[in-house]
């Protein structure tokens, strides 16, 4: 897999927020379970999952094709931060080891310097995700395009 032009942010809405290293373990563990499970794909969904614990946790990872975003799949990089973001945003932390991950993967040449950086409720209709607080927190970011082109 090349360098992909997209990043592509989600919020996990279930399981919520999770604040040790336990926690947030064990909700990418449920949602690895689901997307198994319930969905029947071979995997997590995302390619990272982002706790309140400030970590970054390794889902499909670098390099591999998510499912996470239909049509965007292929071309892009899925960072779920778990919880539930629709009144407030996930804490600082949470947020910057998103944003240092995003950069790792620009700086080892997963990610195109020039990405553009999507809520997923831009890419697919009928989703709130990431939640509405997370969302307006990202179009804060530098890279986030309000123009989607398919
Ligand atoms: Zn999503």
């Amino acid at each position: 897999m090349n360098a992909v032009p997209y990043v592509i942010i989600h919020h996990s809405f279930t399981p919520g927020e999770c604040h040790t290293q336990k926690q947030c373990a064990n909700a990418m563990k449920s949602i690895q379970n689901y997307h198994r499970e319930v969905n029947k794909w071979n995997d997590i969904g995302y390619n990272f999952g982002v706790g309140g614990d400030g970590r970054a946790y390794q889902g499909r990872g670098w390099g591999h094709v998510g499912a996470h975003a239909p049509n965007y799949n292929s071309q892009s990089i899925g960072i779920c931060l778990i919880g539930d973001w629709r009144y407030f945003v996930p804490p600082e932390s949470q947020l910057e080891v998103t944003k240092k991950l995003i950069k790792y993967g620009v700086d080892q040449g997963f990610i195109q310097s020039n990405y553009t950086l999507y809520g997923h409720r831009q890419v697919r209709s009928n989703t709130e995700c990431p939640g509405d607080a997370l969302y307006k927190e990202i179009q804060t970011w530098e890279h986030y395009s309000s123009i989607v082109t398919p």
